[in-house]
């Protein structure tokens, strides 16, 4: 049987509660059909090097960001962090990611994106021969115009509970003092903490 995965990609710096919450709802998906879940697993993607933010900003180490992610679905099934993008190394391309787990087996892959990423769908690496092999599940994201993505890819929206919580909010917060209590999970906050992330007073 086809096994059906959702790849949640990003840089997860940190991952929070708007990544868990989009996760989660998407893993809850049910097919009409069968009454089963529509995706076997919910894989939260951890992007080693995500080449449109390079130059920008510093982006914590990889393994540091995977390190959180996993502490975030850390007991909850069908959640589930990917470290094949860190394994591979080098600049991150969805398509590669895509074509590695499909060649692994029976899988198929949707990728799930909020209203700011489905903006930049066709500038990706080999967009066409990724929107070949995916379908985008599209959720809406405060702050950000659902934008209609060119004709190529197959677009399925999808509502989530709308949480206006970004990893740059949540970066300034820890800078500033500010509290992010309840903006990520406490075991993402104690990575932080331990680790003087973002300018956090250890
Ligand atoms: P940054 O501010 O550093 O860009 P971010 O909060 O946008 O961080 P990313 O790791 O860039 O987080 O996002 C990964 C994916 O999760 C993207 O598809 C993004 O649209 C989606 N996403 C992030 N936060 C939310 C949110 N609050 N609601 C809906 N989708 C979200
Ligand atoms: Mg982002």
């Amino acid at each position: 049987m086809t096994r059906r995965l959702a790849l949640l990609g990003g840089t997860f710096d940190p991952p929070h509660v708007g990544h868990l919450i989009v996760a989660s709802e998407v893993g809850g998906i049910v097919d009409a059909d069968s009454g089963a879940r529509r995706f076997a697993d919910v894989v939260l993607m951890v992007a080693n090097d995500p080449w449109q933010k390079r130059g920008v900003r510093e982006i914590t180490p990889a393994a540091l960001r995977l390190e959180m992610v996993r502490a975030a679905v850390a007991g909850h099934p069908g959640l589930i962090a990917g470290d094949q993008e860190i394994g591979r190394g080098g600049s991150t391309y969805s398509i590669d990611t895509v074509e590695a787990l499909v060649a692994e087996g029976d899988v198929e892959c949707s990728l799930v994106l909020g209203a700011d990423a489905v903006a930049g769908l066709d500038t990706w690496h080999r967009a066409d021969e990724l929107a070949a092999l995916v379908e985008i599940v599209a959720v809406q994201r405060p702050g950000h115009a659902s934008p209609t993505p060119s004709h190529r890819w197959t677009v399925r929206p999808v509502d989530v509970p709308a949480v206006d919580v970004s990893s740059t909010d949540i970066r300034d917060r820890c800078r500033r003092g500010a509290p992010i209590d309840f903006l990520v999970t406490d075991a993402v906050r104690s990575i932080i903490g331990d680790r003087g992330l973002y300018g956090v007073r250890r």
